[in-house]
């Protein structure tokens, strides 16, 4: 039976509340791959087989493990099943004797990695309803979502821990955590890589107890397992194992100790059959029972395809694109990120104040020099600082954290929490408040401190320099963290502190060579540091007060021919300002399409259309 509800268009589709609560019905999927095969390329001419023309299925109502000894392949095939691993892969994947609809397939399953990964600075609830508010969206009523997300959390033993934020849970509730927030959606294929790897007995017990009685609802549940116990071991309805990217044995767990006898190696009654298996897969009793047993397969537990399909209603609900409307997973997005902002209130109360003590140095440093005609060039320095700091600071608590956001993104996206584009305008916008409070501060304690002129049109002339520059510098930031690792994207940042000297380009040589500005003008950091300076320095400003008998640059005009800004304008350095804004943004969204929603939804590249090609009906 399957639970299917009419929505208001008259459409019928599947209600995940009422199908979970009834403990029903999804659905059932059984998974069949044929020929697998997956290569990498190893060097120049160099190719490595991982995955070797591998065949097998994976039933609903029945609990799967993938074994093998590490390195043989289990994470591999799971990656491919899912269509995380997409890329030099060939062979056919079917769903219920169909072939397989990337799109249609990925709305029915769901994969659990094997690290756990969560939001950081949420509870087990609010991770849970932020989950259910991605993925029902806001036209399940939050009633039905609370009963939904409790009855999970006791199904999975968490409901004491509902209040414990995410990253004080053990291993244990961690791996359970994982599963439950997958549940939400109800999806009636679940694949796990290694979800026991780093648990107690006790916990790797009560979590394959626990993926048992899922797959007893009807799911097709399979999990990568290295070495599990005999009891473990009893637990799971089939194995499938893999050793040197090959199938070694497809059936039953009752009758993997027969199978062995079968090709001449009987296990010791007292001996793990678990751990048996992998040392002979793994050539400990010699290469010949490896091969017997790969020859054997075939012949004792055949394929026989399967030869059902889909109902017509389950197709067209799962086909229909299911994800909430853009304006909901923006919102949901934005509180989530907002939420854990305030709740990192150590973080920005240290960024407030960093920046308080920053602005207080600086104006200390250059305290009342700004209508002093003895000490113009002080600050024109003041205004490098300022360009420096607000083109450098800003973007380093981003590279730090941003890589590790983006796994968690890639995973979220690839289980289809939300898309690219909700995602990117969230975390834009969510950084703007506590950027700007860090900005303000600065700028007022550095600006009234150093004695600049208390115009309101200059200062916020300066300001609107000094907090372009940052949200740039921030733009920079995310960019470098979508590309690189931490380590390089520091790496990168030397390159760009050779910039600081060229933006400068004053005193020595007048005309600058061509090159110099060229190198100037293709930075950002110039025109932030030339609106800065025609801010306090241009528009006409009276000659400033000389203390001494001869001051060389009382004449304001002056300083700025030196830094070749005459003749510049402000407009068009905040202009050029806010084009590099803009296309740095546009930058990091291409980039984040890139690596995330390329990586798996291959559609516009040569060597993935071949694997669409070759896996079947994939788009
Ligand atoms: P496991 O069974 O431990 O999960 P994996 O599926 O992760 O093993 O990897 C199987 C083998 O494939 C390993 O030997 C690994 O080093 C190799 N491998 C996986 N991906 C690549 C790659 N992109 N390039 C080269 N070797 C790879
Ligand atoms: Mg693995």
């Amino acid at each position: 039976m399957v639970f299917l509800e009419t929505n208001k268009n008259g459409n019928r589709e599947i209600n995940p509340i009422e199908s979970w609560k009834y403990g029903i019905k999804t659905p059932t999927i059984d998974i069949e791959f044929t020929n697998l095969t997956y290569t990498v390329s190893t060097g120049k001419k160099s190719e490595k087989d991982i995955l070797k023309n591998i065949s097998g299925q994976f039933k609903s109502n029945e609990l799967t493990a993938v074994m093998g000894p590490s390195g043989s392949g289990k994470s591999t095939l799971l990656n491919i099943l899912t269509g995380f691993q997409n890329d030099g892969v060939s062979g056919i994947v079917t769903i219920n004797g169909q072939p397989r609809d990337m799109r249609t397939f990925r709305k029915m399953s769901c994969y659990v990695m094997q690290d756990d990964l969560f939001q950081p600075k949420m509870t087990v609830l609010e991770a849970m309803h932020f989950a259910a508010d991605l993925k029902l969206g806001f036209h399940v009523p939050k009633s039905s979502k609370q009963i939904l997300i409790i009855d999970i959390l006791k199904t999975l033993r968490l409901l004491h821990a509902q209040n414990t934020m995410t990253e004080k849970l053990s291993g244990g509730e961690g791996k359970r955590l994982s599963i439950a927030l997958e549940l939400v959606s109800n999806p009636p294929v679940i694949i796990l890589d290694e979800p026991t790897t780093g648990l107690d007995e006790l916990s790797s017990t009560q979590c394959i107890d626990l993926l048992r009685k899922i797959a007893l609802t009807g799911k097709t549940v399979v999990c990568s397992i290295h070495t599990p116990s005999a009891k473990i071991f009893s637990k799971f309805h089939n194995i499938y194992i893999v050793a040197s990217g090959q199938c070694v044995y497809r059936g039953p767990s009752n009758k993997l100790v027969p199978f062995l006898s079968t090709v001449g190696i009987d296990c010791p009654k007292t001996y793990n059959p678990a751990d048996f298996v992998i040392d002979v897969s793994c050539g400990e009793y010699g290469h010949d029972f490896v091969k017997k047993m790969m020859s054997t397969v075939n012949t004792k537990f055949p394929i026989t395809p399967i030869q059902r399909t889909m109902s017509y209603d389950i197709e067209k609900s799962y086909q229909k694109n299911t994800k909430v409307q853009w304006h909901i997973q923006f919102c949901v997005l934005s509180k989530r990120m907002m939420i854990q902002t305030i709740r990192d209130w150590n973080f920005v109360l240290f960024k407030l104040i960093m920046y308080l003590l920053s602005g207080l140095l600086l104006g200390c440093l250059y305290f009342n020099l700004g209508g002093d005609g003895s000490k113009t060039i002080s600050i024109f320095l003041f205004c490098l600082a300022c360009s420096v700091f607000f083109g450098y600071i800003p973007m380093i608590p981003i590279i730090l954290s941003h890589p590790h956001q983006l796994q968690l993104v890639e995973r979220e996206h690839f289980n289809r929490w939300y898309d690219i584009s909700p995602f990117f305008w969230a975390s834009n916008l969510s950084t703007i408040p506590v950027a700007m409070s860090a900005a303000t501060i600065i700028i007022i304690t550095a600006y009234s401190l150093s004695g600049l002129p208390l115009e309101y049109y200059r200062f916020a002339m300066f300001s609107s320099s000094c907090i372009l520059t940052m949200f740039i510098s921030e733009g920079i930031g995310f960019v470098l963290g979508t590309l690189f690792s931490v380590v390089c994207a520091f790496l990168f940042l030397i390159l760009q502190n050779q910039k600081c000297i060229l933006i400068l380009g004053f005193g020595d040589i007048t005309p600058l060579p061509i090159y110099r500005s060229c190198l100037m003008y293709i930075s950002h950091l110039r025109y932030g540091f030339e609106a800065m300076v025609i801010s306090i320095f241009g528009y006409d400003r009276e000659g400033l007060s000389c203390p001494d008998e001869y001051c060389h640059y009382k004449m304001p005009i002056d300083i700025l021919k030196i830094g070749h800004m005459e003749s510049r304008d402000f407009w068009i350095n905040l202009k050029m300002l806010f084009a590099f804004f803009i296309a740095i943004r546009m930058l990091l969204y291409y980039l984040l399409q890139r690596r995330i929603h390329n990586r798996i939804n291959p559609s516009n590249n040569k060597t993935k259309k071949k694997t669409i090609f070759r896996l079947g009906n994939f788009e």
